[in-house]
């Protein structure tokens, strides 16, 4: 089978991968030059964990001591409301966090360059399998939108669907050259959110998010360590300020022989770190179980688009009554049973029947 897909980020590298190894004959084509350089990290859960070892690279990603080091979910006056591992707070017995550039060259590494087309944007997608790139036009059998909140394969083919939303949430990420034994975990706030993740690699990993807008970064000096001392240390020209957008999946994936898979097919808030976890999912499901396979997950994502913007709420809720009752909530939830909630969006099976 010819397979064409449309962007060269989580979902579209891991389908190319899946559908090589069942033999078939694939071409990625994607608008940038090489791997995004956008900053970041991506935290991976145990889903994305299994994942990564279907698509045989697992093995270079380092998981201990990270795993079990401690993790707590803080107020900014430094209460903790929570203490756990960052394996027991994501649902299982390994985690890490890999600089999302990284975690793409991994992915890329597993293909022959001739199947992966950097600087090759799509203008034109059809539903008979036909993608037009630059001036030629390509058919294929199947073709996968796999391009992101903002592609051409949802905004074409899925009009019906709707376009992003904007949610009012300003993202940061940044990394810094700096390796820390404690502190890690969320900070909560009312309107405004921080997270400390130690990366696989031995530096740190921040990000963040709020809700007032055009607030600076160090207007946060004064919440708990370690974080006003990575403000400091952070690099103006290296911190990633995306806008936070989020998209319903539409009510089928399929469209003649066109399929939606990623962020292109459901954006989620990054408030449980699954979006490149489950655009990985989607690939892996597709290429074991064909469209009908991909369309019977709809529930699966549906459920955690709900949850991650629940759980945003939860997390910074805006009101600061709202902010007392989640932190009383928390401090009468057994921390074991907040892990199993916060874990549970992570347990996930590879499919085992082959299309
Ligand atoms: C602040 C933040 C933190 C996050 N943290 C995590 C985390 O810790 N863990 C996690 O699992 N997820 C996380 N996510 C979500 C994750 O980044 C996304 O869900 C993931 O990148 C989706 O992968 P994708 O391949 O579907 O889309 P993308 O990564 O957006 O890739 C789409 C690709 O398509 C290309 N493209 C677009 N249009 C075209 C075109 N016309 N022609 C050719 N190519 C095109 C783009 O250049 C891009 O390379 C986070 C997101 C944000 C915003």
């Amino acid at each position: 089978m010819r397979v064409g897909i449309v962007g060269g980020g989580f979902a579209g590298l891991a389908a190319a991968i899946a559908f090589r190894q069942g033999g078939h004959d694939v071409s990625i084509f994607e608008r940038s030059a090489g791997p995004s350089v956008t900053g970041g990290a991506i935290s991976l859960a145990p889903n994305a964990l299994t994942c990564l070892s279907a698509l045989g690279v697992r093995a270079r990603v380092v998981t201990e001591p990270w795993s079990r080091m401690p993790a707590t979910v803080r107020t900014p006056e430094g209460r903790v409301l929570v203490r756990r591992t960052l394996a027991q707070l994501t649902g299982g017995d390994h985690y890490a966090a890999v600089p999302r550039t990284q975690l793409l060259t991994w992915l890329a590494e597993k293909l022959p360059p001739d199947c992966l087309h950097y600087s090759s944007a799509v203008t034109g997608i059809h539903t008979d399998g036909v993608l037009v790139v630059g001036e030629a036009e390509q058919r294929f059998d199947l073709v996968i939108g796999a391009d992101g909140t903002r592609g051409v394969a949802r905004k074409l083919l899925w009009p019906d669907a709707g376009p992003p939303t904007v949610t009012g949430i300003k993202g940061w990420a940044w990394i810094v050259d700096r390796e820390l034994d404690t502190g890690f975990g969320p900070i909560w706030g009312c309107t405004t959110d921080f997270g400390i993740l130690p990366l696989a690699d031995g530096r740190t990993y921040v990000y963040g998010g709020t809700q007032d807008p055009g607030t600076d970064l160090r207007a946060y000096r004064h919440w708990p360590a370690p974080l006003p001392t990575l403000i400091d240390a952070a690099d103006p020209d290296r911190i990633a300020t995306p806008e936070i957008f989020e998209a319903r999946p539409p009510h089928h994936l399929v469209r003649g022989k066109v399929v939606l898979i990623g962020d292109a097919a459901h954006t989620m808030r990054p408030t449980f770190g699954q979006g490149a976890a489950l655009a990985m999912e989607d690939a892996l499901t597709l290429v074991k179980c064909g469209t009908e396979g991909l369309e019977k997950r709809r529930l699966r994502i549906l459920a955690l688009y709900t949850a991650s913007k629940a759980g945003s709420f939860f997390a910074t809720p805006r009101l600061r009554v709202a902010e007392k009752a989640r932190n009383l909530t928390l401090r009468l939830t057994p921390d074991p049973l907040f892990g199993l909630m916060a874990g549970s969006v992570s347990y996930w099976r590879p499919p085992a029947r082959i299309a």
